[in-house]
């Protein structure tokens, strides 16, 4: 019986938002049931046991020497002694996989390796480097007991003893005992986990990026998270935002798949259906969870198979199935989670939450915890998250220095050290050196200046230029700033950017022109203000007036890159910005003014081990050497300022 569907012009309010404590008891009850499937031994890491395995074989399966010397009988070496050798005679020599049959009697030895199968008649091996052998005579300067280097059959594994449990993932260890068992065919569960991904605006990787579109990461980022619960992943593709489509893909996974998960088109937006398509094949039994972020969330059931509709934003569809999927396939595995590691870390800095339940992504740098939401929506808070903390209902803000717990995302290696402002290929080259991991936030000079006075990153990299052509430190004196250091970076040629076949001269032929200027902020787009300050200056007319006459001024583009990309698109005629950014995209440069690009670190991190790190690179010769083309050490390169 097909329900009747809702107006899909009907917005969908959420007014009963499931609470987290019931959604989680909602995905307690749900089990799947797993299939039993045998995978080579080679491809089964990752995979969880099926069945309990016991061994076939003894491991070793016969009695072998643990070291190179002599198999003897024990008791003709009771009386040997340094001064006063036992001397035996030397009938053979078994080296290791070697299948003959040999004998050893009273006073009789034979040469053995380490691994080979003890003779007959002998009950110990003598360590070669207590014996000497002279022709067929072997001198045993030290006496050993029975079994003395001999590792009996079976003394490894015991054949029927069981080796592995049902329910282990397995991992390397794991791999090595069913390899040394002989087993080549494993039997491990397989839980297939289907995901389809939903959006017009979506392409998949590997295709190339038309306007307007953004690549398909959930597909693989849940995928990865399936996989590393220990679940097969299947991933469908990419469906466009239509009913009968969705429709269709949905079919086929549930047919093939033991739960289903979808991504996007979940909120109340028109055109978002995925929830009216469960409703209409099977039963919903929730639609929006009382959580930040990822409030849309739909989970589902389609027959017996578990249909969750996840958001589409990358990091709450992770989180979303980190809180409500992953229970699902560890209960129906059998498995305890592994992967979802906590740590505990302190705030950097407080954050203001709205009161209610929400999952909150944070990046951690040296165990300190710092938001990474910036925009709900920006793709780089997966990136500059390393997890999660979830913020209780009724909380209203978290104080730094409070211990939060965060659940980190997988295995990710949380970075040595944060920087926040203006971006630079010359710091990519310094993490290079350095060895270390930087997380790097790009938001320009002045978001580094606020950062670094709340707290909330490590190191600000600044060029921002005052009136008098100073670089950083009078903005420092400004802000009162006293608890930093200035460390002076390297200077980089900054200038006109523009199409071979733009006629471009100097600055005064930008007034025709469309520009396409920095970001608000931006110490580049303060030092064009500079320049253009000196040019109204030459042409006797206030700053303000010429400004009005550039077509674009307000524009904003982030980053050195986006700056050449809108050149060279045709989107603008000029731009201002680095001429390493110019000749990597292959445009005309006509240098302007040199910057200073610095570093403004908190003097209580000095001494730490990372920033030493940084500072040597920073002063290093190598630094020095591969600097892009436009970019110098000069002699304040290193240099720590420390009054203002
Ligand atoms: P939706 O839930 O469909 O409204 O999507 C919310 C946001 O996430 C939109 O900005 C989408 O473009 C984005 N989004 C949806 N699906 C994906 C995906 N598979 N990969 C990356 N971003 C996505
Ligand atoms: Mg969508």
């Amino acid at each position: 019986m097909t329900k009747s569907r809702p107006n899909i012009m009907e917005r969908k309010e959420f007014r009963d938002l499931t609470s987290v404590e019931d959604a989680r008891k909602l995905v307690e009850q749900i089990r799947v049931q797993p299939e039993t499937i045998i995978l080579p031994i080679d491809k089964a890491v990752g995979h969880i046991i099926a069945d309990d395995i016991p061994s076939g074989v003894d491991v070793p399966a016969f009695n072998r020497s643990v070291k190179d010397g002599y198999a003897i009988r024990a008791k003709d070496t009771y009386q040997a002694t340094e001064p006063k050798p036992e001397e035996l005679r030397c009938i053979g020599s078994i080296p290791a996989g070697c299948t003959d049959k040999f004998f050893v009697d009273d006073g009789e030895t034979i040469e053995i390796s380490t691994g080979a199968p003890i003779p007959d008649g002998a009950d110990a091996v003598v360590m070669v480097e207590n014996t000497k052998q002279t022709g067929d005579s072997v001198f045993i300067y030290q006496p050993v007991h029975i079994g003395e280097n001999i590792m009996r059959a079976g003394n490894d594994i015991m054949k029927g003893e069981r080796i592995l449990r049902k329910n282990t993932r397995i991992g390397s260890r794991e791999i090595g005992v069913l390899a040394s068992i002989g087993m080549n065919d494993v039997p491990v569960k397989r839980l297939l986990v289907g995901i389809i991904s939903t959006g017009n605006e979506l392409i998949k990787p590997g295709d190339e990026l038309e306007a307007g579109r953004i690549y398909d990461a959930n597909s693989y980022a849940i995928a990865a998270a399936i996989e590393e619960c220990g679940g097969t992943a299947r991933i469908y593709g990419i469906v466009p935002d239509d009913a009968a489509l969705m429709e269709e893909a949905l079919e086929r996974a549930i047919n093939e798949c033991n739960i289903v998960l979808t991504s996007g088109s979940t909120s109340a937006g028109v055109g978002d259906i995925m929830y009216m398509i469960i409703e209409e094949k099977g039963e919903t039994l929730t639609h929006g969870i009382a959580i930040k972020p990822g409030k849309p969330v739909v989970i589902g059931m389609i027959g017996n198979v578990p249909t969750i509709g996840l958001p589409g934003n990358p990091t709450s569809a992770l989180s979303i199935f980190n809180e409500f999927v992953a229970p699902i396939i560890y209960n129906s595995l059998g498995v305890k989670p592994t992967f979802k590691t906590k740590i505990t870390a302190v705030m950097g800095t407080g954050i203001r939450s709205g009161g209610r339940e929400e999952l909150f992504p944070v990046g951690v740098v040296r165990g300190k915890a710092y938001p990474a939401d910036k925009t709900s929506g920006a793709i780089t808070t997966l990136s500059d998250a390393d997890g999660i903390i979830e913020i209780r209902a009724h909380t209203e803000y978290i104080e730094a220095g409070s211990e939060v717990e965060v659940t980190m995302f997988g295995n990710v290696k949380s970075p040595d050290l944060m920087f926040v402002g203006g971006q630079c290929p010359g710091t990519d080259l310094l993490e290079e050196i350095t060895g270390l991991v930087f997380r790097t936030l790009k938001m320009g000079s002045s978001a580094g200046f606020t950062a670094i006075s709340g707290g909330t990153t490590d190191i600000a990299c600044v060029n921002m230029v005052d009136s008098e052509g100073n670089y950083n430190s009078s903005v420092i004196g400004k802000m009162n700033l006293e608890d930093v250091v200035l460390v002076k970076g390297y200077r980089r040629e900054q200038g006109l950017i523009f199409s071979p076949d733009t006629h471009v001269y100097g600055l005064k032929d930008i007034t025709g022109l469309q520009l396409i200027n920095r970001n608000r902020g931006s110490g580049t787009r303060a030092l064009l203000d500079r320049e253009l300050g000196k040019l109204a200056e030459n042409m006797g007319i206030p700053r303000s007036e010429l400004i009005k006459s550039l077509k674009g001024y307000n524009s904003g583009s982030k980053t050195h890159r986006s700056v050449c990309d809108a050149v060279k698109s045709g989107k603008a005629d000029v731009g201002f910005g680095l001429r390493a950014a110019a000749e990597e995209a292959g445009l005309e440069f006509i240098p302007v003014a040199e910057d200073e690009f610095d570093f403004v670190i908190r003097k209580d991190l000095l001494d730490i081990e990372e920033i030493q790190i940084f500072l040597s690179a920073l002063r290093s010769e190598e630094f020095s050497k591969r600097l892009p083309t436009g970019m110098y050490s000069y002699e304040m390169t290193g240099r720590v300022i420390s009054s203002f």
